[in-house]
């Protein structure tokens, strides 16, 4: 015979699921209510909901299950008492038609749950699409069989899809909510996306990212919009059980893109729980009392902020990450011979005042992670960043 459940109170119910991190048994109906009250705790218990001031919530969704299942759970905790709203980032992948399929899935249960949905379109805000940037890439790698590549255009080549792309939806959430009034912005992040980041930041040593690993990114400035992950220590396991118990509709395909290093890293994540149950849980649980801490007072004094002067926004260089991205793309995007140039015809595009060559030209200050893949070297990044003085700003 099976375990009973047991979720403080009695319940005749079988144990569907003994949680990891609790080893607590329960059933279907009260492992939902587990799961709500975990994302409820989380919250309040970071003072996140400011009572003296009107909250408005913006959260981040991509069609995806996590998400998707982020939003049903904020229904359930919230439902029209707090302003809550969704944003989607159409990235316009238009392979295997991600992005509009993606699109139709949050649609469908916005509607459901009657929470108002913006899109922001990229290719209307930057004319251009994580497609080309695939094409892009495509060509050059071309170029590089021929002719040896510059240094911008070798970075560019050996940058991972998802670190653009994240870059990106990063830059145009924190945009849609500054510019529109929100006052918090949610992500859909579980704890095995957290977990990766935090191991790949741990191997390159990356203090001013890993100081940035945790559930919430708080701001006091108004360009850059307070983040919480509330899944943040709930297990990708987890959300899957609670999506398919709350039939949450949801793409089920991957992103046609989603081939980078950090998928090796996710294997080792879930090997070490396979080891360990609850290895995980307990490694990011443990971090954010008691090394982050320690870490948050010596690396602090490095985070201090300016204005990107193309776009206004948060940067800790002179242009943000995302504004030289987009402006080495545009430069070779809209030129019919890009990518085909010489090294020596190739210098007649510098894109930005020598002072800012130096360092890796597309490493995103803000990125999840600290390198994009490990072709770049580790030790020589980290230092760069911490010599010249240039901080992280807003993940
Ligand atoms: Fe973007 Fe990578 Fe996610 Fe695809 S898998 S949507 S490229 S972050
Ligand atoms: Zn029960
Ligand atoms: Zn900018």
């Amino acid at each position: 015979m099976g375990r009973r459940c047991f979720f403080f109170t009695e319940c005749d119910a079988d144990a569907t699921i003994i949680i990891p991190s609790s080893k607590m048994p329960l059933c279907n109906m009260h492992f939902i209510k587990y799961t709500e009250n975990r994302v409820w705790k989380l919250i309040d218990g970071n003072a996140l909901l400011n009572s003296k001031t009107k909250e408005k919530i913006l959260v981040a969704v991509s069609g995806g299950k996590d998400s998707q299942a982020l939003l049903v759970i904020l229904d359930e905790l919230f439902h029209k008492r707090i302003h809550m709203e969704a944003v989607f980032i159409d990235l316009k992948i238009g392979k295997d038609n991600y992005s509009e399929n993606s699109l139709r899935y949050t649609k469908e249960l916005c509607d459901k749950l009657d929470i108002p949905l913006n899109t922001v379109n990229i290719m209307e805000e930057q004319q251009y699409s994580i497609d080309d940037i695939i094409s892009l890439k495509q060509r050059f790698h071309e170029k590089g069989k021929s002719n040896r590549l510059s240094k911008k255009e070798s970075e560019f080549v050996s940058r991972g899809e998802c670190s653009f792309c994240g870059e990106i939806k990063r830059y145009h959430i924190n945009k849609f909510a500054a510019e529109n009034g929100f006052t918090k912005v949610y992500t859909g992040h579980n704890m095995n996306d957290e977990a990766t980041k935090f191991l790949q930041n741990l191997i390159s040593m990356n203090l001013l990212l890993l100081v940035r690993s945790g559930p919430v990114l708080d701001s006091n400035n108004e360009q850059a919009v307070p983040r919480l992950k509330p899944l943040y220590f709930i297990s990708e396991q987890e959300v899957i059980l609670y999506t398919y118990l709350k039939k949450i509709p949801h793409i089920e395909t991957n992103c046609p893109y989603s081939k980078t290093p950090s998928k090796k890293f996710r294997k080792i994540i879930e090997d070490i729980d396979g080891v360990q149950n609850g290895a995980i849980y307990s490694l990011m649980k443990k971090y954010q009392k008691t090394l982050k801490p320690l870490l948050v007072n010596s690396v602090q004094e490095l985070n201090t902020y300016s204005k990107c002067n193309k776009c206004g926004m948060l940067s800790s260089r002179k242009k943000c990450a995302y504004c030289r991205t987009t402006e080495f793309i545009h430069k070779y995007l809209f030129m019919a011979d890009a990518g085909t140039k010489t090294d020596s015809e190739e210098n007649e595009f510098n894109l930005e005042s020598s002072s800012d060559h130096d360092s890796s030209y597309f490493i995103s200050e803000d990125s999840d992670f600290a390198l994009p893949d490990f072709q770049n070297d580790v030790q020589d990044f980290y230092m760069d960043e911490l010599n010249e003085e240039e901080k992280s700003d807003f993940e």
